[in-house]
């Protein structure tokens, strides 16, 4: 049984999927799972190829970043993701893509805005873009951080987009949310200008989600 097995499952299981879904293309984008009694977060490999991927090939990191376990080197955004962590303690996992249509606005420079009630997940009413750094570096992760505010996800100025959540099921949810709200704006913006949710109506459909699907 290896560290943090079920974790470096789900890694496995969330790349594969993200690729099936052409959420993120070849081997961009990457996946965290953050175990909630030791915070060691299981992280996916660098530049690995996620249909070969196994969970051997999972990286165990330390919350400071330092390698705990694992045979290969981690994603090269491991201090976005251990960053991320620290900032946002009740967060247990994390999705990076490069999906399109969240990168197209990211190109933009242009917030995620609310043309559909599903940007909800997210938690606010607009997802910020974080200013553009070089991909891998201590300052991108310092963007995000700065820039995400109460949101649980955020746009990557030309790179693409982050989704954390209290499990992987709901990080890749608000990723996929993302995606459809930002394809939306796109195409809206493509005929004209879309008619944006107000403060009440938001507020109405985030007093809706209390009890959406399965909540009790
Ligand atoms: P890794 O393959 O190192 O995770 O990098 C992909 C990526 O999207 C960098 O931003
Ligand atoms: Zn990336």
């Amino acid at each position: 049984m290896l560290l943090l097995q079920r974790e470096r499952n789900q890694v496995v299981e969330y790349c594969l999927k993200m690729s099936e879904k052409r959420l993120s293309p070849g081997t961009s984008g990457n996946i965290s799972v953050r175990n909630p009694e030791n915070k060691l977060i299981a992280l996916s490999p660098s530049g690995m190829d996620y249909y070969i991927m196994k969970p051997e090939d999972v990286v165990i990191l330390n919350p400071d970043g330092s390698i705990a376990d694992g045979i290969r080197k981690p994603s090269s955004e491991w201090r976005l993701h251990t960053d991320f962590y620290r900032a946002k303690p009740d967060m247990f996992a994390i999705v990076h893509t490069h999906s399109i249509y969240c990168t197209v606005l990211a190109c933009l420079g242009m917030p995620l805005k609310a043309v559909h009630y599903a940007i909800c997940d997210s938690g606010v009413c607009e997802i910020p873009v974080a200013p553009y750094r070089t991909f891998g570096t201590q300052e991108l992760s310092d963007s995000v951080i700065e820039s995400i505010g109460s949101s649980r996800g955020v746009l990557l100025q030309n790179h693409g987009m982050v989704a954390c959540g209290i499990n992987i099921n709901r990080a890749f949810s608000l990723a996929e949310n993302m995606e459809f709200c930002a394809e939306i704006q796109w195409r809206c913006l493509a005929v004209g200008q879309p008619n944006i949710l107000d403060q009440a109506q938001m507020s109405e459909a985030f007093e809706q989600f209390k009890t959406y699907g399965q909540r009790k």
